[in-house]
């Protein structure tokens, strides 16, 4: 799977930023597992660079 669209993402729970790339279903996080360190899943879109 290759990442497409890259942006900055707010977690919606704990705030932490992450720069994150978008799937068919969601955003997810770079540089963990795809969730925020905190568990949650949704990010807040920031900046979307398309
Ligand atoms: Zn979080």
């Amino acid at each position: 799977m290759t990442a497409e669209t890259e942006a900055l993402g707010r977690c919606t729970e704990c705030g932490q930023v992450y720069a994150v790339y978008r799937t068919t279903e969601s955003w997810r996080a770079l540089g963990t597992d795809g969730d925020c360190r905190c568990g949650n899943a949704e990010f807040e879109i920031l900046s979307d660079r398309d």
